[in-house]
Order: C-alpha cells, then structure tokens, then sequence
C-alpha cells in the first residue's frame, strides 16, 4: 500500500513540473513515507526523518514533508518531535499535494493535512510512469471496519471506503496502454470492496470486470480477510484463467482462545475449511499468511496451536511478527503481557519450522512446466527472473529480450527463496 501511496505522489509530482533523483543530497523536495504498524517500522521511520533533517540543517531551502500511518497518527506532534518537517501529509490527503506544496512554497508556512474524515482525494495519473515496469498496484478500497484489537490500521486509515469500479477499470487500463501485464488489487481488507453509491459492485464482480481487459496477463489481489472469503469468490479462482492461483489470506493465530481477544471473528476450523476449499480447487494452490506470536495471554498451549495449524496447513510462506503494543489500540492495555525474551525464542522455532515446510512446498514444483512472467535480469545478474503463477521466483538463462512475456519453464531445482529451471523454447 506504502509503495501504490509513493507512486501516486510521485506521478503527481511529475505532473508538478519536478523530476526523481537517485540521490537525496540532490532533492529539492524529500517526502518520507512511513509506516506504524509495528513498533520496528515506527523506530526505522523516526530514524530516517532525523537523517533528513540534517539535510534541511545544511539546506534550509530543502522542503521536508512527512507522509503515510505516522504523519497520520502523529499529526502536529509531529512538528514538536521534528520542528524543520514542513509538510505532514495524512493518508487520505495525498491528491491534495501540489495545491499543499503551493502553499508551502508561496507562503513558507509549515502544513498539517491529517482529515481523516474525508473520503480520500482523488490522485492524478502520469501517462508514462510506469513505461517500464511488467507490474502494479491499484488501491480499491482504502481503510478497515475491523478493529482487531492489535492493529493501528483503523486508527490512521480510517473507515473503509471503497473507489468505484469506473475510476479502477480507467486506472487499470492506463496501465495496461503503458505495458503492465500483472495487476496487483489492494485493501487493508481488499475482499470486503463494495461500491454502492451509482451501482452495486461487490469484490468478485469486480474481478470478473477486470478479467475481461484486453493485454492483462494476470490479476493478483491483497490483503484478504478470511471472514469474507465468499464462495462466489473462491469460484472466481476456477473461472478466471487471468485470476493466479495464490492467495495471501493472515491467519494470525492458531489459538481460538486468541483469536477471540484478537477479535478476528472466525475460528481455527473455519480457517482450515477455507483452505481445503481452494486447494480443492488446485492442490498447488499457493497459500501465504501472516501471524503473530506474544499477543498479550498467549501461553505455552496457544503457541502450540500456531505451529500445530502451520503443520497442518503447510503454507508456502509465512509473514511472521512479534506483537507489539500500538498506541490507542484495545490490545494495548491488556494485561499478560508476554516478555520480549519469550516472544523471540516463539518467533525463531516458528521460524525454522515454516523454513523447512516452504522448502518442502518449493520441491514440489521440480518436474513441472510452468508459466512464467519475465520480469528482467535476476538480482545476481546472469539470469532472467520472474514470477510463477504461485508468486514464486523462477530464475532461468535466457534472452533479455524476453523480458515481459509468459513463457513456459520447466523447473529443475528448489531453493527456500526461488525456484530453478529451463525456458521450454517454441511456446
Ligand atoms: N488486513 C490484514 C489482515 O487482516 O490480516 C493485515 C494488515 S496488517 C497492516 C499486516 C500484518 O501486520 C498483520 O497481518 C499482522 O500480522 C501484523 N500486525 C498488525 N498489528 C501488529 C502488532 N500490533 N504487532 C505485531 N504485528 C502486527
Ligand atoms: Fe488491521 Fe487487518 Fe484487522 Fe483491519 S482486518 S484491523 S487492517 S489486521
């Protein structure tokens, strides 16, 4: 989502008359996107904004904007903690920045936009920008309704709003002119989009309007909430030729005792019948999650739960996080807190664990054709790298030129990050 929220304001940018450096030394304006989801994002955050400000020390000139979860969260405090920020840009006010830079510039006052009660500003495009890449994001929905009581995203996302399937189908085919071939959907809670202002378009409605679009290869979404994984949904995985067989669906705890004080509102059984559904559908069906260990109560039993249901399920990959305590969340002032010490050691023996059941899942691709979209040279060089259908790397030698296009590469080895293999010529 951070990324998607760079990309609009940089498209805007362009438009603004200002182009992108490499080098931030040479910036004449830095806006640092930032993310408070977990307390080690905020920290990393924090620590970036201080190295900017010694630009700004050196060069007054320099406008210093801060953008995303913390500018949200923090508002003006945030001019307390770092007084030469000039700029602090809420969530739903990033269409709002060239007017704001204009302000800035003409009236050198300091800005505060964090109006989280407003539907988010549209965001203008740059014909072009994304000339040169194979794939993007389109956010659809903005903000969440749930309230899991760790999570801070409702606090500095706001409520769910979702765009309407016009503006999403014109962004889409912006960026299939400009020669994207995979689209990646997202939402804090993607599968609950729902647009009911001039027409009455639900999540799979959607995709099946998407799917129709002429030059796109594939279509992706993310984050799914497993509360409202419809059935019409899961069928669309069988209907749609252009919908990959991957879902990223955050299980969070294999405890319902937790699941419960995370107010998730589904249970381990639930979550495993979802599962045996899609891999009905395709028993390759790739499944990846998130999950946290140390939420506050969690004891020795709840932990076992987690591994437990990560054997079972044998995710191809996991997104793994230590709980930490969010400001103004409900999960905050829960007592049983778990100690540091203990989180980690949970966190490492899950870790291991998934380790080897993503190698496990990675092997069973060895000996099989599979379609592969070319995204350029791999990170260390010799090799073309892309994605499978599964979202897995598949490095193999060939031509650059092949760079986006599907072919079809029979894989030869696994490896816990990438997959290996051969380009199959003539397809
Ligand atoms: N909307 C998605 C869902 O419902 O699963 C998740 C979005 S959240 C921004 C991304 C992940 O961060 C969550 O799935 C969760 O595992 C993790 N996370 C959220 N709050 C956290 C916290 N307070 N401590 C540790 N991890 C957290
Ligand atoms: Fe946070 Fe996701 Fe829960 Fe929404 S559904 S509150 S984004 S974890």
């Amino acid at each position: 989502m951070n990324e998607y929220d760079s990309d609009c304001l940089g498209q805007q940018l362009m438009n603004y008359g200002l182009a992108a450096t490499d080098n931030h030394e040479n910036a004449d304006l830095i806006i640092i996107n930032t993310c408070t989801v977990r307390a080690k994002a905020q920290q990393k955050a924090f620590s970036l904004i201080g190295r900017m400000m010694s630009i700004k020390k050196r060069k007054p000139d320099v406008i210093l904007g801060v953008m995303g979860c913390i500018a949200q969260q923090e508002g003006s405090d945030l001019l307390k903690k770092f007084p030469d920020i000039d700029l602090v840009l809420g969530t739903r006010e990033i269409g709002s920045t060239p007017q704001l830079l204009d302000r800035i510039t003409k009236g050198k006052e300091k800005i505060v936009a964090t109006d989280l009660s407003i539907k988010p500003i549209p965001r203008e495009r740059h014909d072009g920008y994304f000339r040169n890449s194979i794939k993007s994001y389109i956010s659809i929905m903005e903000g969440c309704n749930n309230f899991c009581s760790y999570c801070i995203v409702p606090y500095v996302r706001g409520r769910e709003v979702s765009r309407s399937s016009k503006e999403i189908m014109e962004e889409a085919k912006s960026l299939v002119s400009q020669g994207i071939k995979e689209i990646t959907l997202l939402g804090q809670n993607v599968n609950s989009y729902s647009f009911t202002e001039r027409e009455d378009v639900d999540f799979p409605m959607l995709l099946r309007m998407l799917s129709g679009l002429d030059g796109l290869n594939r279509i992706r979404f993310t984050t799914s909430h497993p509360k409202d994984l419809s059935d019409d949904l899961i069928s669309c995985f069988k209907e749609l030729s252009v919908l990959c067989p991957h879902i990223h669906l955050p299980f969070q705890s294999g405890s319902d005792r937790i699941l419960r004080m995370m107010n998730r509102g589904y249970s381990r059984e639930q979550y495993i019948e979802l599962i045996a559904k899609l891999r009905d559908i395709r028993p390759d069906f790739a499944i990846t999650s998130d999950v946290m260990v140390g939420f506050p109560g969690e004891s020795d039993k709840d932990f076992q739960m987690t591994i437990d249901l990560i054997k079972k399920i044998e995710f191809d990959n996991l997104f793994s996080f230590k709980y930490s305590d969010r400001k103004g969340t409900f999960s905050e002032n829960m007592d049983k807190k778990v100690d540091e010490h203990e989180k980690s050691s949970r966190l490492s023996i899950l870790q291991s664990i998934q380790k080897e059941i993503t190698l496990k899942r990675n092997i069973k691709h060895i000996g099989k054709e599979e379609e592969v979209l070319v995204e350029g040279e791999s990170k260390k060089g010799g090799q073309l790298t892309g994605r499978n259908e599964t979202n897995k790397i598949v490095n193999f030698y060939s031509d650059i030129k092949l760079t986006g296009s599907l072919v079809r590469v029979y894989i030869k080895h696994a490896f816990i990050n990438s997959l290996q293999g051969t380009l199959i010529k003539g397809h």
